[in-house]
């Protein structure tokens, strides 16, 4: 039994992937971790039987405790409770399925206890990689991407350690509002913004889809994991997403993953790397899907990829500036208290007004995230 514990358990990377452990029968959960959806949770207690299992918010813990007193388990909560999860002393593998900048102390805690990281949650790389992927190359652990496009890079990597890379090519679906003009995007209603063309996933990353920020997101996640410089990321526009991303080597050869959109692949892979398992669902059919298109993404519409560039091409503490940003925006959006362009020039504007880091520390990163949640609670609510 491979042993398993999951930040974010009951959301969408959280909930396919204990799809896969009940497909598979040879993984255990030992400790996973949500936010406040207990019925959920309790269910997954009763099926999965984890020793350890948090809640953020103390009441609902208190709650769980008592509908779980039948149980074995241990209930905790708070950032005390996700670090203790990603520590669980039995787990050898820590999914890491919460979104936002949560997930950056309890990642970094659990490769310092030396687990590998299955990283599904980028806010963590985008703001804080400087620290995290040099520590774990010091604690010589293992960090393998769940992103599906970057599950397709290190897939196409297989096997070529001693070859450089020339280019990735990152496809990017386009998200809902492919071939929009500007113009057009003002009235973007939320329900809009979260009908994606080819994945389901949950609500904050479906709305980073729509505005492009999850590409730019990815570029930086890319950046970090793959050791690249940021102009030997490529991002193309691919409607289909049958390519999940690919690789250029010197030679012009280029090397890439293809399979239909379902995350519970690059999920499994990072449960069982170096082994492919079997997995239940629809496979690819080169003749029904007749052809593959490709397009150069439309900075102008969706500046939100040009402003990832931007921010770290600035490097320091303005990528923190830029996801801090967003995802506040995002949740203002979501609340339908911003209109849609102000996303982006949200994060615009507060990149514009932040004051520079170079090389900032954890807290020096928190600091920036709560100055820059400041600053839009002091102007946009
Ligand atoms: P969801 O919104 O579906 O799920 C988020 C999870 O985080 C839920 O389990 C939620 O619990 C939990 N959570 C929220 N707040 C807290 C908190 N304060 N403490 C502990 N847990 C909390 O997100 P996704 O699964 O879509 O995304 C997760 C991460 O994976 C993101 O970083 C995203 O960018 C990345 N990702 C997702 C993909 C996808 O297909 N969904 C693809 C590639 C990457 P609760 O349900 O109780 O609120």
């Amino acid at each position: 039994m491979k042993k398993i514990a999951i930040l974010g358990s009951t959301g969408s990377i959280g909930t396919q992937t204990l799809e896969i452990v009940r497909e598979q029968g040879d993984l255990a959960v030992t400790a996973m971790a949500a936010g406040s959806n207990i019925d959920l949770l309790e269910q997954q207690i009763r099926e999965f039987r984890p020793n350890l299992v948090s809640v953020w918010d103390e009441e609902r813990a208190k709650e769980l405790r008592v509908r779980t007193a039948d149980l074995k388990v241990q209930i905790a909560s708070g950032m005390d409770g996700l670090l203790a999860v990603a520590t669980e002393p039995e787990s050898e593998i820590l999914v890491t399925a919460i979104v936002g900048m949560l997930g950056i102390r309890p990642t970094i805690a659990a490769i310092e206890a030396g687990k590998t990281i299955a990283l599904a949650n980028k806010e963590t790389l985008v703001t804080a990689g400087h620290l995290i992927m040099p520590l774990a190359k010091e604690k010589n652990v293992m960090i393998l991407p769940v992103d599906s496009e970057h599950s397709a890079i290190f897939q196409s990597l297989a096997g070529a350690a001693c070859n450089r890379i020339h280019k990735i090519l990152l496809t990017a679906s386009g998200g809902p509002f492919r071939g929009k003009r500007k113009s057009e995007l003002a009235g973007v209603q939320v329900e809009d913004a979260l009908k994606h063309p080819n994945w389901a996933m949950g609500r904050k990353i479906t709305i980073d889809s729509s505005t492009l920020v999850n590409k730019g997101l990815e570029v930086m996640e890319a950046k970090w994991l793959f050791g690249v410089e940021l102009d030997q990321i490529e991002v193309v526009v691919h409607p289909q997403s049958v390519i999940h991303s690919a690789v250029e080597y010197e030679d012009g050869a280029v090397i890439a993953q293809l399979g239909t959109p379902d995350m519970r692949l690059p999920i499994q892979y990072a449960l069982y790397y170096p082994q492919r398992r079997p997995l239940s669902g629809e496979r690819l059919d080169l003749f029904s899907l007749g052809q593959l298109t490709f397009e150069r993404p439309d900075t102008e519409t969706f500046p939100g990829l040009a402003l990832a560039y931007e921010a770290m091409r600035r490097g320091g503490n303005i990528p923190t500036v830029y996801n801090a940003a967003n995802e506040r925006a995002v949740a203002l959006f979501l609340e339908r208290k911003i209109r849609y362009p102000q996303i982006t020039e949200i994060i615009a504007s507060c990149m514009e007004r932040a004051s520079f880091i170079g090389d900032p520390a954890l807290d020096e990163i928190l600091e920036t995230e709560a100055s820059v949640y400041r600053e839009i609670a002091d102007r946009w609510q």
